[in-house]
């Protein structure tokens, strides 16, 4: 998520520099103030202005003149107030808590695993997963090494002393991946696109990068080429997968003005196997709330083989609801999908909500078993835990 970690540094800067600028006004000459007001005025109308959405399509409902938008109604944090922000982060709405039980380092025993180096540094044409932390994968499959929203950095956020924590190192380093030939970015929030990991994979790897339209700018502004950009049911061809962008109830923000300017999605992965076998389909939902996109997205392309849906940063619930499942919609989100087998990211990593770390794995559970689901058909896996997948 990082909507208050996303939004906080903004929040500190305006009080700060307000209040400065209070402060230095009291003594400042009349036209001198009225020159510093119409240059606040001209930047703040500027940068409010600068980003028109030049992939503005009028007929498609989730684009906006100035950006993207939700189906139906739009109630994600996007445009939540920099004092709600504040008030929240103060009552405490973006760290745990408590503890998870034994504390960190307990957590950490149960939840890290050694990477098994020479299982990933194979080719493989049958489905493996990886899971790097937070919503970071390691998926090959067909041949092919694909990477999905990779954070490998020590936080999440701008700059560290307003950033989440991480409280369970990465598995590994880039420089430990086996090749790598696609990066899945999923949207803009510093929990999914780490410019650190971002850099040092494009350094060493060269891949094509995909992204939700409006994104590739961020790329570029790096130095980064070999990109593609994606809108919702854009479907691109890296044979033998073919890669296409589906829709998530989210949202975006990576700076003070670019709220929503940049698209967000999840990506269906689909294997066309050489011999007359079924499409072999994975889908990554990206951050979500809960909505009738999945059961759209299971008539447009058919049933799911492979999950991976978020199951933390749900909570406190009145804030989180319309853009971060809780477990128990992760699970509906299986079902609306006909998906048989599902995996749960985004938990267990960084300090992002109110939930404790330990909290997610048990409302599964409960999850679990309140839909009837066989607890094995949905599997947590330790940082750095690699997986083979049966393919039917
Ligand atoms: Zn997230
Ligand atoms: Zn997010």
């Amino acid at each position: 998520m990082s909507s208050g970690k996303v939004g906080e540094p903004h929040v500190f800067h305006q009080d700060r520099g307000l209040r400065n600028h209070a402060l230095s006004s009291i003594a400042m000459p009349k036209a001198k103030r009225l020159r510093r007001f119409l240059a606040l005025f001209a930047f703040f109308a500027l940068a409010g202005c600068a980003t028109q959405n030049t992939y503005f399509d009028p007929l498609k409902s989730h684009h906006r003149p100035d950006g993207f938008a939700n189906p139906g109604s739009d109630r994600t944090a996007a445009r939540t107030p920099w004092y709600e922000v504040l008030y929240r982060r103060m009552r405490g709405d973006f760290e745990p808590a408590r503890e998870p039980e034994g504390g960190y380092s307990a957590f950490n025993t149960t939840w890290r695993a050694d990477v098994d180096r020479q299982l990933i540094g194979e080719r493989h044409e049958r489905p493996v997963v990886t899971w790097l932390g937070h919503a970071g994968m390691l998926l090959q499959v067909g041949g092919k090494n694909i990477l999905i929203d990779p954070h490998l950095g020590p936080y999440a956020g701008p700059i560290s002393w307003l950033a989440s924590k991480r409280r369970v190192p990465a598995p590994l380093s880039v420089a430990e991946l086996p090749p790598i030939d696609v990066v899945l970015i999923s949207h803009n929030h510093y929990d999914h696109l780490d410019r650190g990991t971002v850099l040092a994979l494009a350094e060493r790897f060269k891949p094509q990068w995909i992204v939700p339209l409006g994104l590739k700018a961020w790329f570029e502004d790096q130095s980064i080429s070999n990109i593609s950009e994606l809108d919702w049911w854009d479907m691109l061809s890296a044979l033998p997968l073919k890669i296409t962008l589906v829709p998530a109830q989210h949202w975006s923000k990576r700076t003070l003005f670019d709220a929503n300017k940049t698209l967000w999605g999840g990506f269906a992965i689909e294997w066309k196997r050489s011999d007359s076998a079924p499409v072999w389909r994975f889908v990554y939902t990206g951050d979500t709330g809960y909505s009738p996109i999945f059961e759209e997205i299971r008539r447009r392309l058919g049933r799911t083989d492979f999950l991976a849906v978020p199951i933390g940063a749900y909570l406190p619930r009145d804030f989180m609801r319309p853009q971060h499942v809780n477990p128990d919609e992760a699970v509906q989100i299986m079902l609306d999908l006909d998906a048989r087998q599902a995996l749960g990211v985004h938990w267990g990593t960084f300090e992002l909500t109110q939930e404790a770390f330990d909290q997610p794995p048990r409302d599964l559970a409960a999850a679990l078993q309140n839909h009837q689901v066989a607890p094995e058909r949905f599997w947590l896996l330790k940082h750095g835990e690699s997986r083979r997948i049966d393919v039917p």
